[in-house]
């Protein structure tokens, strides 16, 4: 069965941490629409320049351009064993969508990481990024340099303190409803975000295990309610 990992919770949860670990410990490729805008806007596509003001004001892409992005990248042949989407869906349209590009896939599995309002404006009030690539910087240690390309670090245009808050309340308004839409599902599962990164990934690898055998039993049932042609 395949790996279809989707990373849910607000900014400033780690999902973008968590999912490059996956990346890194399962040979997934990881999928961050945020990267991939910032990307854009870096490269200076059409996509990019339109996207710009849009990521500054910390409101949300077009959900048909965001679709178009994903429908794209998960055609490529290096999902086929598995993937990470972090940063999409981030509303209720764009899961619909994402179900039918899915149709014929294994079930996703849905991993909500939960933080506290609170932490997330520090969080958020004290991230820092690299200038060069991108990479996040361990929060608050002191570091000066990326470790990964020892690019100097900055704060992200939109980690701005205004902007922090428009990007909780628009988290709140359209991308919150996307916990009730995956709630219901086998394959969904809840984490506590608010823990040292070490045990958030623990608590995320025992929620796969779960999760993944919530897929199998489904997939079983599935299939023997179509064989038998029985009502489950
Ligand atoms: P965060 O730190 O909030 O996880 P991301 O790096 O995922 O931020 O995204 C940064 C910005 O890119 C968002 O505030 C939004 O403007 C845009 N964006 C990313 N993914 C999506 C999406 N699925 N739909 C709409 N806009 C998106
Ligand atoms: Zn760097």
């Amino acid at each position: 069965m395949a790996l279809n990992l989707l990373m849910l919770g607000p900014p400033g949860a780690g999902k973008g941490t968590q999912a490059e670990r996956f990346a890194r410990t399962r040979g997934i490729p990881k999928i961050s629409t945020g990267e991939i805008l910032r990307d854009a806007v870096h490269t200076g596509t059409d996509i990019g320049r339109r996207a710009r003001a849009i990521m500054d004001r910390g409101e949300l892409v077009s959900d048909e351009v965001m679709i178009g992005i994903v429908r794209d990248r998960l055609e490529k042949d290096d999902t086929a064993d598995g993937f990470v989407l972090d940063g999409f869906p981030r509303t209720v349209e764009q899961a619909a969508a994402l179900d039918t590009i899915m149709a014929a896939r294994d079930a996703l599995i849905v991993l909500d990481i939960v933080v506290p309002e609170a932490e997330l404006v520090r969080r958020l009030g004290t991230r820092m990024i690299c200038e060069n690539c991108g990479a996040n910087a361990p929060i608050g240690d002191g570091t000066v340099a990326c470790m990964r390309c020892g690019g100097r670090l900055v704060q992200r245009a939109d980690d701005d303190q205004a902007v922090v808050i428009e990007r909780l309340k628009i988290y709140h308004r359209q991308s919150e409803p996307l916990v009730e839409y995956y709630r219901v599902r086998p394959t969904f599962r809840q984490i506590d975000g608010a823990q040292p990164p070490d045990k958030v990934a623990s608590d995320l690898d025992a929620a796969i295990e779960a999760a993944g055998a919530g897929a199998v039993t489904l997939a079983k049932t599935v299939d023997r309610v179509l064989r038998r042609g029985v009502q489950p």
